[in-house]
């Protein structure tokens, strides 16, 4: 099989492509990338100078040209789109990206895809197009979408039209939906990597309201074997959740994770809560195991250390992907509080 996977050299894309690689030899992967500052070329540079079955290619999902010349390949099976603004925290500063990539540039990959007729298209997306739930329930495919923030919007706005090409084209399209996801390779704006570097470097770890938001969380690669059995087995068409099955609260997250490295739980500082911060997410992914046979392969409490320990011998990967842009972000985001 040969895939074109976007977003390649972010958190998860850069897992997928290593994942995919090691486990299928016949597999090949072009990946295109913008390299915006989530983007990091270096992630996947040893595939780049070693790995004659991957190419990187760097470009913008929202340019037509230069996705309508990939797909002229007549040897492109499937397209994967992890390409995405994925931070709320910046959608909400300045929701337009969002809009132009998630919305624009998936239903542009989309478009080209149909029109050079490739035999299938996995689109990620995320449990957060559902919008927050109470104290209890969880989230099933049937769930009306209601996302709260301009960055879920936007995702479920790609989603809508992944279900238009099918319904319309009848394009072989699926959609993936997951939690939370951590593991290698995070970017340190995310709440995991971010609160080891803080607790490493003795400063304050900042928490969103009481604390007490809960998300469901999922090592990186169960998320890849979501993806890949969705391409791999997946009905046209649909759309299926995945989940880690591991309720937790922000709070008890940053517990734990202080707890796994020795620090103590003074440097937890409560600050103003997110505006339409969702209180609960949670994954009912049975479809998946049903149709899929997917099941989560990591508890959260060996995911979680099992992440810690990558990010404790790439203190090199942090730094470099901690300057520049990131930098300028984190300090008027800290500014703001
Ligand atoms: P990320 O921000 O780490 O990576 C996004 C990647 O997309 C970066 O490499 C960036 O350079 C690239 N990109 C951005 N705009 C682009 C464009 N216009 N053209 C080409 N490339 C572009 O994101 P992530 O956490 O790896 O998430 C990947 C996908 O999975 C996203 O679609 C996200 O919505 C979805 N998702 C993420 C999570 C999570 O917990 N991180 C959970 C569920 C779903």
């Amino acid at each position: 099989m040969k895939l074109l996977v976007t977003g390649g050299c972010g958190f998860i894309g850069t897992n997928f492509v290593r994942l995919m690689l090691a486990k299928h030899p016949d597999w090949s992967i072009i990946n295109l990338d913008k390299l915006t500052y989530a983007g990091n070329r270096l992630n996947l540079m040893d595939l780049e100078q070693n790995e004659a079955r991957y190419t990187f290619v760097q470009g913008d999902i929202c340019d037509r040209e230069l996705i309508m010349d990939l797909l002229a390949d007549q040897s492109i099976d499937a397209v994967v789109n992890f390409a995405a603004e994925s931070h709320v925290d910046r959608s909400i500063n300045d929701p337009s990206p969002f809009v132009t990539t998630n919305v624009g540039g998936a239903q542009n990959l989309m478009e080209c895809a149909r029109q050079r007729n490739i035999g299938r298209f996995v689109h990620v997306s995320t449990d957060e197009v559902y919008g927050t739930l109470g104290k209890t329930g969880k989230f099933t495919e049937s769930t009306p979408l209601a996302p709260n923030s301009p960055y879920s919007s936007s995702k479920a706005g790609a989603d809508l039209m992944a279900r238009a090409y099918f319904e319309t084209y009848r394009f072989p399209i699926l959609v993936t939906r997951c939690s939370n996801n951590y593991g290698p390779y995070q970017f340190p704006e995310k709440l995991i990597p971010l609160m080891f570097l803080n607790a490493k470097a003795g400063k304050s770890l900042p928490v969103y309201g009481d604390g007490m938001n809960v998300r469901d969380w999922i090592y990186v690669d169960d998320h890849c074997l979501g993806v890949e059995l969705t391409l791999t087995k997946g009905r046209e068409g649909q759309a299926y959740n995945f989940g880690g099955d591991a309720e937790e609260a922000n709070i008890t997250v940053i517990k734990t994770l202080l707890s796994l490295l020795g620090k103590p739980e003074s440097l937890i500082t409560y600050v103003t809560d997110r505006p339409g911060h969702d209180k609960r997410y949670a994954m009912d992914f049975s479809l998946a195991q049903r149709e899929l046979g997917f099941a989560p392969t990591l508890n959260f409490t060996d995911g979680l250390k099992k992440t810690l320990d990558w990010y404790e011998a790439n203190t090199e990967w942090l730094e470099q992907v901690q300057s520049g842009e990131y930098r300028t972000f984190m300090d008027s985001w800290y500014e703001e509080r």
